[in-house]
């Protein structure tokens, strides 16, 4: 970092004491803007920086319930709305036990990016809460979500903030969360809350836009590259669903997955991975460990990531930091040629160095796993006309606006002299959209 990005970096730490994610998502930011500032003399950009750094609200709620034995359960909520420059906020509620104010912070600032490089006016925030779905029986789930909305209700509208799901949110929970919101406001808002069920107004492909999303940014990747997906083998971490629809994809695009992941450890299946078996899995709310019972010849093995397995294309799409930089040397020494982030900062910052040193297409998350977002723009498009899509014109859509954020995010990096750079050629795109936006608005 340069003197100005390192004092607006000392800053934020001193201010946000003890949330290192958060630090390490803007250090990324700022290291990748060093080249627009370079080209200003005025200080307009370096401020706007700071003023962004800074989340416009940040709500931090109780959230009381009962769990299934009549006990008084308690976890903590969060909404963090950092940026409305261009739209209501947007992102996701992630319910994990690893939540705090920090992880909410850190994932409301990628979104800034991300959602201004869909082009499709979306602002951005994150919220979630402590409480570990695992275990809980679908009435505690139920419970938690209501009271949850009990008080997010307050916070968010069509034209306000408009969460989603993420990590422990789906279209179950954010059904129970629309529920709730509608008997408080006596509104059928439909467009306060994406990724619902189709029955309550959601939109065809938003379950599998992020993996499809995903591959189609690797898929744009490699054809500037003069290559494709067409016999490629490709290695996947996690199970959930960005995971599951980026294999799906990657097996119609011609490509095998040999592996993928979830908290219990590594599923390699030499013949590919069974998707129908995995479904078959995650319906039975069983763990990948379960896979070699139902497939002859696959190996689990517990407590690992899948990194070690020779591949063309990794895929993490578990969580952040999941890949570190022994990770990244061993899957470039085993001949990695393109990385396509599914989750939300998943490499370590050392980790894309040793990537970018090796010259291997590394996507962002904030561009490769715009698609999920996306499709909540279009299903909040949808919502306002009350209309419904089919599945291929959604999809159709959702291919073209990722091939868009590839083609930016290009063209920045090339623009501002970082050739092949994805990471900053997001960061740079992303960042004037928004002060362009800010300065329109009258700072
Ligand atoms: N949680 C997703 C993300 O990280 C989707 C957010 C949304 O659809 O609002 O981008």
């Amino acid at each position: 970092m340069n003197p100005d990005t390192a004092r607006i970096h000392e800053e934020i730490v001193r201010r946000n004491p003890a949330e290192p994610e958060f630090h390490q998502a803007v250090a990324e930011v700022l290291s990748s803007l060093e080249p627009v500032l370079a080209r200003r003399t005025d200080l307009r950009e370096l401020r706007l920086l700071e003023r962004l750094c800074e989340p416009e609200r940040q709500v931090m709620f109780r959230v009381g319930w009962t769990d299934d034995h009549g006990i008084p359960q308690l976890n903590r909520g969060y909404r963090v709305g950092f940026s409305s420059a261009l739209g209501p906020y947007k992102g996701g509620l992630r319910f994990h036990p690893s939540v705090t104010l920090g992880t909410v912070k850190f994932l409301a600032f990628e979104q800034i990016f991300k959602n201004a490089l869909t082009g499709l006016g979306l602002g951005a925030g994150k919220g979630g809460a402590d409480f570990d779905p695992a275990g809980r029986s679908d009435g505690e789930v139920m419970r938690f979500c209501q009271a949850f909305m009990t008080e997010l209700y307050r916070h968010i509208g069509p034209h306000t903030d408009v969460p989603a799901g993420d990590i422990g949110v789906g279209a179950r929970e954010l059904g129970y969360l629309f529920g709730q919101y509608k008997r408080i406001t006596n509104r059928f808002d439909a467009g306060t809350l994406t990724g619902k069920a189709l029955a309550i107004g959601g939109s065809h492909v938003r379950t599998e836009a992020t993996g499809y999303g995903v591959v189609y940014f690797l898929d744009a990747m490699l054809a500037a590259r003069g290559d494709n997906l067409e016999g490629k083998t490709a290695v996947v971490s996690g199970c959930g669903n960005v995971a599951l629809y980026a294999m799906a994809k990657l097996h119609d695009s011609g490509a095998t997955v040999f592996a993928c992941s979830d908290s219990t450890g590594t599923l390699h299946d030499p013949a590919g991975v069974r998707l129908d078996v995995l479904h078959e899995l995650k319906a039975t709310q069983r763990k990948v460990d379960a896979y070699p019972h139902l497939v002859p010849g696959a190996r689990f093995v517990p407590g690992i990531a899948p990194w070690d397995i020779p591949c063309d294309i990794a895929v993490p799409a578990a969580t952040q930091n999941e890949l570190d930089e022994p990770a990244a040397i061993t899957l470039t020494k085993n001949g990695l040629r393109a990385l396509a982030e599914g989750a939300n900062m998943p490499c370590t910052p050392a980790a894309i160095d040793v990537f970018r040193d090796a010259g291997i297409a590394f996507a962002p998350g904030k561009a490769a796993n715009a698609g999920g977002v996306a499709t909540s723009a279009l299903e909040m498009q949808q919502n306002s006309t009350r209309d419904r899509w089919g599945f291929p014109t959604v999809d159709q859509r959702l291919a073209a606006i990722m091939r868009d954020i590839h083609d930016t995010c290009l063209a920045t990096a090339d623009q501002y002299g970082r050739p092949g750079d994805y990471e900053a050629g997001a960061n740079i795109a992303g960042f004037l959209t928004v002060a362009d936006a800010m300065i329109t608005l009258g700072v």
